[in-house]
This record gives C-alpha cells, sequence and structure tokens, in this order.
C-alpha cells in the first residue's frame, strides 16, 4: 500500500511547503516569454525581488538550482588561479569551496568545526596576512549545521583589514526567513534560491551584484556564457530573459513575493524566530543537545539536533517517516546520522511547530532514544506567551 492518510510533512530545511496559492499559480498556461505579458510579469517580479535582498541593485534570476548562482558569483567576477577565502562552517560550505577549487579558484579554507559560525577574527587575521586575495565568501545560514554567521562582523573584518577583497554571501536558506541586508551589509555578491524561504519549489536562483562586483565582472577572465551577467541585465531592462527563462516558476514568484510583502518581511522575521525558539524549548526539554554551539548564532530557519551517543539519527528519521509522514533533514558529511535537522521555514505555523514536534517526540519513544517527554508542552507553553503578531484576546 502507498496510500498514506494526512498530509505529508515535508519538515527538510528545504524545499520547503509550497503554498496553494504559489501551486496554482505555477499550474497556470505557459505563456509566451517573448509576449506582452511576459514582460510585465519580468518586470513586476525582478523589482519585486529587490524589497526582499534589501538592495536597490538588480536581481539576476536564473532557472537552475542554487548550487548554479554559486557558480555565477565565481565565473563572473574571478580570473583563473584567483585566491579566495572561505569558511568552513559546514557541508555548503565545503561543497562550494570544492566548485572553486574545480575551476582552478586557489582556496583558502578557515577551519571550523561545523557547530559555529564563520570566525570574523580569523578572516580578519588572513586578509591582514595576505593583500592577494580577491573574494571572501561566507554561508550566512549554514544549513548543515543551524548555525548563522554574522555578515555584519565578517563586512567589518574586511574594512579593518582595509582590504580590497568583495565579499560573496550564501543565503539560500536564509533569504525571507531572516533578517538579510545586501546594500546595508555591504555584500557585493549575494546568491539565493527559490525552494527555501521563497516558498517556491526548486527550479530558480538569484545573484545580486554590486557596483564594485559589476566592475570586477569586467576584468574576470573566466569563460561564462550561461552565467553571464551582463547578457541577462541587458534583457532583463525590459522585463525578459536572454533565454528561456523558468516561465512557471515565475508565476508562482510573482505570488510568493504579494504573499511576503502582504505579511511584511519584519513579521515573516519574527514568525521564523518564533518557531525556531519554541524548536529549541522542546529539544532542551528533551535533553537533547543542540548542534549550534552559541546562542547568538541560532538559526531561525532549522534545527539541528544530536542524537546521544550510540544512538541513530537515520534511524530515528526513518521510523518518523514510516509512522508520522514527517520528512526531517539529515546529518551531512562528518554529522551523518550524529544529528536530524528541523526545517521550521517558509509557509510554516504554529500547528506545524508542534505537529512537527510531536511527531519527533513519537519517533523518541519508538526507537527507545532517551529524552524527557512533554517537550511539545514546552514549545506551547512558549507559543502561547508570545503570540506574535496576533493581538492576544482582550482578557473578559
Ligand atoms: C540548499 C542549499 C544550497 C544548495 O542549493 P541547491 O538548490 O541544492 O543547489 C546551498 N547552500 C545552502 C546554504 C543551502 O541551504
Amino acid at each position: 500500500m502507498t496510500y498514506k492518510p494526512g498530509r505529508h510533512f515535508l519538515q527538510i530545511p528545504g524545499p520547503t511547503n509550497v503554498p496553494q496559492a504559489i501551486l496554482a499559480a505555477i499550474a497556470m498556461p505557459t505563456i509566451d516569454h517573448r509576449g506582452p505579458e511576459f514582460g510585465r510579469l519580468g518586470l513586476e517580479v525582478l523589482t519585486g525581488l529587490r524589497a526582499v535582498f534589501k538592495t536597490s541593485r538588480p536581481v539576476i534570476v536564473y532557472p537552475a538550482s542554487g548550487t548554479g548562482a554559486w557558480e555565477a558569483a565565481l565565473v563572473n567576477t574571478l580570473s583563473p588561479g584567483d585566491k579566495v577565502l572561505m569558511s568552513e562552517t559546514g557541508w555548503f560550505a565545503s561543497l562550494w569551496r570544492s566548485m572553486a577549487s574545480r575551476f582552478g579558484i586557489e582556496v583558502e579554507f578557515v577551519p571550523g568545526d561545523w557547530r559555529s559560525g564563520a570566525d570574523a577574527d580569523a578572516i580578519e587575521a588572513r586578509l591582514r596576512a595576505d593583500k592577494t586575495i580577491k573574494a571572501v565568501a561566507v554561508v550566512h545560514n549554514e544549513t548543515s549545521t543551524g548555525v548563522r554567521s554574522s555578515i555584519p562582523r565578517v563586512r567589518q573584518a574586511i574594512d579593518r583589514a582595509n582590504h580590497p577583497a568583495l565579499l560573496f554571501v550564501d543565503t539560500i536558506s536564509s533569504l525571507a526567513s531572516m533578517d538579510y541586508r545586501h546594500d546595508e551589509w555591504g555584500v557585493d555578491v549575494t546568491v539565493a534560491g527559490s525552494q527555501k524561504g521563497l516558498m517556491l519549489p526548486p527550479g530558480l536562483s538569484f545573484n545580486v551584484a554590486s557596483e564594485k562586483a559589476m566592475a570586477a565582472a569586467k576584468q574576470a577572465k573566466f569563460p561564462r556564457s550561461f552565467w553571464d551577467w551582463e547578457a541577462m541585465l541587458a534583457s532583463n531592462a525590459t522585463g525578459y530573459f536572454p533565454y528561456t527563462p523558468s516561465t512557471n516558476l515565475l508565476q508562482g514568484l510573482k505570488v510568493a513575493l504579494d504573499m511576503l510583502a502582504e505579511e511584511g518581511l519584519e513579521n515573516v522575521f519574527a514568525r521564523h524566530d518564533r518557531a525556531a525558539e519554541a524548536t529549541r524549548r522542546c529539544v532542551q526539554h528533551w535533553g537533547l543537545e543542540l548542534n549550534c554551539l552559541d546562542a547568538t548564532e541560532y538559526s531561525s530557519s532549522l534545527t539541528a539536533v544530536r542524537v546521544p551517543a550510540g544512538h541513530s539519527a537515520d534511524k530515528l528519521r526513518a521510523e518518523i517517516l514510516a509512522r508520522s509522514n514527517m520528512s526531517l533533514g539529515n546529518g551531512l558529511g562528518p554529522l551523518t546520522d550524529r544529528v536530524f535537522r528541523i526545517g521550521h521555514l517558509g509557509d510554516f505555523h504554529d500547528l506545524m511547530v508542534t505537529g512537527t514536534l510531536t511527531g519527533i517526540e513519537l519517533g523518541l519513544r519508538a526507537t527507545g532514544i532517551p529524552h524527557r517527554s512533554g517537550g511539545v508542552n514546552a514549545a506551547i507553553a512558549y507559543l502561547a506567551g508570545n503570540a506574535g503578531p496576533i493581538e492576544p484576546p482582550a482578557a473578559a
């Protein structure tokens, strides 16, 4: 029997649950991508995206997964043999690093423990020691570890070292769920994707390039065609694309941008902060360990939870999938089988927080992982006392 009653809980940290209104927009007929209706759609989404990135710069949209936008950041700004400084925050930082190495970029990797954010002091020290470094690349929210790095602190490190390096930031799992400011934080290239905070299916990815990054692109020697910013921006000026865009995903993106604008980005961030705090209180009640070591670096879009030694996070996830029809994120790299990851981002509300946590507690019982029962009550108590943007009813 393949039928499973009840809706699947997709609580991995991306792809996230896609709201019905977005699915409906994607299901509309595909339109002519050279016709007048598309031009209006193109201009509308390209303009609307700027508010989400908090930028006055143009936003570039690729019909690609986030990995493509990583590549675009590198090939548009750098040349073979250039040196880049990256921080080992976890799996995604490591993947970006291997991509750069395969291009013949020389990567210096600031070592990390997969439980902490990028070390701004170490970045500053490396920049002071080496004036030839062309770019610093940081993952804002490391999806493999549940740790957020402070982008303003990395920016300050570059400025204190008085270093000309560009700043690249991967916001794939933070954009539209955690505060992010391309312009104000002095980021040169932002990388993002559609399938996490933007509540879309996978298939779109984004770059925002500062004026400094655009100037670097003029000197950059990497061959590029599909990822070329210049051709893209030239077409985008009138709402069109140099090749066939993901028409239907852009129809969905328009709805997603409307939803984010209606709720208000600050409310969106507060909703994620609140879901994350409720989740952590539950985990701490269970007596399980958060993977993120420093409370100032907690991610608001996911929580990575360590299982006690001698227990298997993958067995727990398999049990939860079979029993409760819920998917949780797996541990990646050295965290394989050591952590499970709870995605609480995108189209997400209180009942999904408590439902997710209930499914996990059922799984902890079934697999015999030692824990203190009743974690969900700790989450409920927190949610009840923090109504968020909704006004609690006045006392009678
Ligand atoms: C999901 C994710 C990626 C990978 O994006 P793809 O769409 O799978 O190519 C990269 N970086 C971070 C931080 C992510 O969360």
